[in-house]
């Protein structure tokens, strides 16, 4: 397995300083006079920038204990102090990390406070209850309303009146004042960053496609964590430019492209180089993620910060209803070219996985385009079967053939 090789993303080496570079600075705030603060991945993070406060993102720390296989190890420390094996494994392993110190990078910075959306999920409300107690540190969180048909007036009124209550909190804890053409122009720029990121993604509609889903899973570390600075867009800027160069010169992400995926749901961290592997074996690509265009949505161009900020965030992707999921996802697949879709679901993160058997049967009426289910976790190797897995993933590729002959 794997003897053919994707080639190289060379953005890569340079989004790797960069994330260096964010990690030192968040370890040596303190030293610099500055605030740290933890955040949600799907929380209001201009918030944060327009402030000076440098964000650290637990979820992203989770992602790369995944990687690194140190998930079991720490899951087990947080079930041992009593939290159910149940519990989101990203929230494991960060109180198991948070109390031992245990990281793939020596552990995260202390946080001066936290800032928490639950527009992503219920756990995080009672993880980072946990977090403000063990840390003794204040807690600002924004209530984001589920959205089950389109987005009210009176939805939008009540996330901007958590914002501004929100706002008043990081006054009193930070003793400064908040800068509201500060908090524009950070707005601004994250907006463009995110229309950089969903047209970045977008090049693989091409056949072939420039880059894999896997590839996105790495380089989307930016667009989560730093999105609302300058760096961010340049560094998009140049890993289009790459991608664009390969489109020209019909440079594939997956040599002899033949099947085009959708991927649904987190990655399984802990198993990113082998299922790349297998794909690339099986001459599959995975053209589209529905978790990386999840940073591709936000629409901060309205000339009220505030109300910009409360409408994007309180439609994130799994705030809003399965049928809404469903036609997302089948603009993904015919944009993308989509031969099948490859549905993560995954034990830690219920939110993401419920309705993922109704979104499938939807899609295949809709597109006539097939699903397979495979279960998993994006952290906790202990609820994963390799064999089953793969084997399932090679019979749904050779399904595959007669639709990809009639593309052709
Ligand atoms: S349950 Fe899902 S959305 Fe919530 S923190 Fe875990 S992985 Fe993220």
């Amino acid at each position: 397995m794997g003897e053919r090789r994707s080639p190289r993303i060379h953005a890569g080496s340079r989004m790797k300083e960069m994330m260096s570079t964010y990690y030192l600075g968040a370890k040596n705030a303190a030293d610099n006079n500055q605030k740290v603060a933890w955040i949600t991945s799907g929380g209001p993070v201009e918030l944060l920038i327009a402030m000076d406060v440098i964000p650290v993102y637990p979820e992203n720390h989770g992602a790369m204990c995944g990687v690194t296989r140190m998930g079991p190890e720490l899951c087990e420390i947080a079930e041992n102090m009593g939290y159910s094996r149940d519990l989101c494994s990203y929230a494991r392993c960060d109180i198991g990390s948070a109390v031992t110190g245990k990281s793939p990078i020596m552990g995260l910075p202390k946080p001066d406070f936290l800032l928490c959306c639950n527009n992503i999920c219920g756990t995080v409300t009672k993880w980072y209850e946990v977090l403000a107690r063990l840390f003794d540190v204040p807690l600002v969180f924004i209530d984001a309303p589920f959205i089950h048909d389109e987005m009210t007036e009176g939805s939008v009124e009540y996330v901007k009146s958590q914002l501004r209550r929100g706002i008043k909190q990081m006054e009193s804890i930070l003793g400064k004042k908040f800068d509201m053409d500060r908090f524009s122009e950070v707005a601004m720029l994250s907006g463009e960053a995110s229309s950089m990121w969903g047209e970045t993604l977008a090049l693989c509609k091409n056949i072939p496609a420039p880059m894999s889903a896997f590839d996105g899973f790495i380089l989307m570390a930016p667009i989560v964590t730093l999105r609302g600075t300058r760096e961010v867009l340049d560094f998009y800027e140049t890993l289009q430019k790459e991608l664009k160069e390969r489109v020209r010169e019909g440079v594939a992400a997956v040599p002899g492209e033949k099947y085009r995926l959708l991927w649904d749901n987190l990655p399984i961290w802990f198993k990113m180089r082998d299922l790349s592997e297998k794909f690339i074996d099986l001459s599959a690509c995975m053209v589209a993620s529905t978790y990386l265009n999840a940073w591709a949505r936000y629409d901060l161009s309205g000339s009220d910060p505030v109300d910009a900020i409360a409408r994007a965030y309180a439609s994130a992707f799994v705030n809003e209803s399965i049928l809404h999921r469903a036609k997302l996802m089948r603009d993904i697949v015919e944009g993308y070219s989509v031969d099948g879709v490859i549905f993560h679901s995954n034990r830690s993160c219920r939110p993401y996985s419920l309705g993922q058997y109704d979104i499938k049967e939807m899609l295949t009426e809709w597109t006539g385009v097939p699903g397979l289910i495979v279960e998993a976790d994006m952290n906790d190797e202990r609820v994963y079967s390799e064999g089953p897995v793969m084997t399932r993933i090679e019979a749904f590729i050779e399904t595959l053939k007669p639709r990809r002959e009639a593309r052709v």
